[in-house]
């Protein structure tokens, strides 16, 4: 029987061990905290958002697409759902994003827990692991209480740094480097952007469907669409999430970050313009303030007005007509910079990791055979909607068949 030794009791740790286990395996799992699966519970704001129907290579941040899209073929979406299934989970489908039926992250790791429970999987919480090493045949594993295992294979699934309180190490990256792995630089992803040039404090909890388009100095290099949220200091929101990853890469290559937002979407620019110009004949007595009601948010509205130059209180018919079209016209262009994103403690997933290149398609470590690494410790990333979750729970579930052959 093959002894495996799995460090790291979250989603792809567990997954693994149960398949390991499936297997035949004599499976011990670590767990530095005192109960496993922590994380999953936060995880869709308590709901639990683990896979997505639209699972493509492009969701993810890798060098190597196609080792993703191998890893989701060999582990897919669906297989992911009849594997929960299986579990006695029943799933719900929203628009193509999957959770629990009863949106309850607890019932994932439930479930998860309660398959455990069936099996002899030796599960030791409160147990950091602070040394894997390579042994003549196999590996021997250390704990920060001084004890020492010994496995024919071992699965790191601890993790990345991501929604990790600062003081808090991750130390997987410390014992795969141990191991001659390379870890390439890591980034905060999935989090909010800092920035500046608007009165970030006044706009803070606006919130409105846009267009966000990234750009690297000049360059064009990002265009997503879905719901900011202004916070006192910059953006957050899905779209932000979503190329935050992009924005911490960019200004640590000390590139200037600009962040064009369309507020008003799914309008034709000449079609705006002959609407205010309309209005204008028929307003011009308003305020400046009271002619841009209903184009955003009071407070978008306010800010673009002062952004714009012009004043509030001041009435329509003594301010300059192409200073107010243009500052509508704004509204489709509103330019901030970004200058940082918030930290690992405040990101969702870790971006970067273990090089792919010292993976094989089975997440084998190329250097030790025997060795596994699953999860975020890999570099590989995904965006907002499951796709985290579905790249740790298919990395565990290949790891875990594969390292108890
Ligand atoms: C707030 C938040 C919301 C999220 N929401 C979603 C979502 O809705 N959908 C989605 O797809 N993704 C989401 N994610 C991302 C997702 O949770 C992670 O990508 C995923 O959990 C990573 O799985 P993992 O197994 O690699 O690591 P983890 O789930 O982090 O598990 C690692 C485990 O290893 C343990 N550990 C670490 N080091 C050691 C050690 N040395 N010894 C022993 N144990 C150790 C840790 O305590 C932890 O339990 C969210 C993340 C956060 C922070």
């Amino acid at each position: 029987m093959k002894k495996v030794g799995i460090i790291g009791g979250g989603a792809s740790g567990l997954i693994a061990a149960l398949y390991a286990k499936k297997n035949g395996a004599d499976v011990t799992v670590f767990e530095r905290k005192d109960r496993v699966g922590k994380k999953i519970l936060v995880t869709g704001n308590g709901r639990c958002n683990f896979t997505n129907a639209y699972m493509k290579p492009e969701c993810y941040y890798t060098d190597d697409v196609s080792f993703v899209e191998r890893v989701l073929e060999n582990y897919s979406s669906k297989d992911l759902c009849m594997f929960f299934t299986s579990l006695g989970l029943l799933i719900k489908d929203k628009n193509g994003y999957f959770y629990p039926a009863c949106e309850q992250a607890s019932a994932v790791l439930d479930v998860i827990r309660s398959a455990i429970n069936e099996t002899d999987i030796n599960i030791r919480t409160d147990s950091l692991v602070t040394e894997v090493k390579a042994a003549d045949t196999g590996f021997t594993v250390k704990t920060e209480g001084g004890e020492t295992f010994s496995f024919d294979s071992v699965i790191m699934s601890c993790g990345g740094k991501a929604g990790l309180p600062a003081k808090e190490n991750a130390n997987g990256y410390d014992i795969l480097k141990t191991l001659g792995h390379t870890v390439t630089k890591l980034y905060p992803a999935l989090t909010q952007i800092k920035c500046e040039g608007a009165n970030f404090k006044a706009l803070s909890g606006v919130r409105d469907e846009c267009e966000l388009y990234l750009f690297k100095d000049e360059e064009l290099i990002m265009k997503q669409a879905g719901e900011v949220l202004f916070t006192d200091y910059g953006l957050s929101g899905i779209v932000s999430f979503q190329v935050s990853h992009c924005v911490a890469q960019c200004l640590d290559e000390k590139k200037n970050v600009t962040i064009v937002l369309n507020l008003l979407p799914g309008f034709e620019r000449e079609d705006l313009k002959n609407f205010v110009m309309s209005k204008l004949l028929l307003h011009e007595n308003q305020t400046v303030e009271s002619f841009f009601t209903g184009f955003l948010n009071k407070k978008l509205n306010i800010e673009i007005i002062k952004m714009c130059g012009l004043k509030p209180s001041a009435l329509v018919r003594d301010c300059d007509k192409e200073a107010i079209i243009d500052a509508v016209l704004y509204m489709q262009e509103f330019t901030v910079k970004a200058v940082g994103v918030n930290g690992f403690d405040k990101s969702q997933v870790t971006g970067g990791g273990v090089l792919i290149s010292e993976l094989t398609d089975n997440l084998e470590s190329v250097l030790h055979k025997g060795l596994y690494i699953t999860g975020e410790l890999v570099d590989v990333d995904g965006i907002c909607g499951g796709y985290n979750l579905q790249w740790a729970f298919s990395t565990g579930a290949i790891a875990g068949k594969n390292a108890s052959l």
